[in-house]
């Protein structure tokens, strides 16, 4: 305790100490500026990220998606033989999000983390329900009831029988689920960006 008063009561050690620590103190303080900045710009692009994905990719798929699931549902009510091109929407999925951590999401949209979160679980569950599987969910089941009856072909049956019926109005029912589940998520992805 001694020595350090005398070493601080010395004038010149005193400056010494000072031109040693004056400096990291300020560097310390630069630097945590900087990391500060630093991360402020590194968020604002994470969030410009999200936001143009969302608009360039997401949100434009939504009407093709509805169209492609509405042209399903005419077909099947119709008992229509058309034969339908549906789209893959290889662009429509979430998997981009996997690329920030969900700590770095609340750090970015505070509150409204719980909305974006919203927005990644439903824009991964209708990846993983398209149109296409939809499409594929009736026909499968209803070829292979064609098949057990004997009916391959048999219009009058499909627009008669009751297992038939109640299996169109299953697919029917998803297909209403799937349209307000997109209308949703319209809905919060124009509530996250504005
Ligand atoms: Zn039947």
């Amino acid at each position: 305790m001694n020595l350090l008063c005398k070493v601080i009561n010395d004038p010149e050690n005193l400056m010494n100490i000072i031109n040693w620590t004056v400096p990291f103190l300020l560097g310390l303080l630069s630097s945590f500026i900087i990391d500060f900045i630093r991360n402020i710009i590194k968020r604002k692009r994470k969030k410009k990220f999200v936001e143009i994905y969302l608009t360039k990719t997401i949100l434009p798929e939504i009407p093709e998606l509805e169209k492609a699931y509405k042209s399903i549902r005419e077909r099947i009510n119709n008992f229509s033989l058309i034969h339908l091109k549906i789209p893959v929407f290889e662009s429509f999925n979430s998997k981009v999000f996997n690329g920030i951590s969900p700590t770095e999401y609340y750090e970015i949209f505070g509150e409204n983390y719980t909305t974006l979160n919203e927005i990644i679980t439903t824009t991964e569950f209708i990846s993983e329900n398209l149109p296409l599987k939809t499409d594929q969910r009736y026909y499968d089941y209803i070829n292979s009831h064609l098949i057990e009856k004997n009916k391959i072909g048999d219009t009058e049956h499909e627009k008669t029988c009751p297992t038939c019926i109640d299996h169109r109005n299953l697919i029917n029912g998803i297909i209403d689920i799937r349209i307000d589940e997109l209308n949703k998520l319209k809905q919060k992805i124009l509530k996250l960006i504005n």
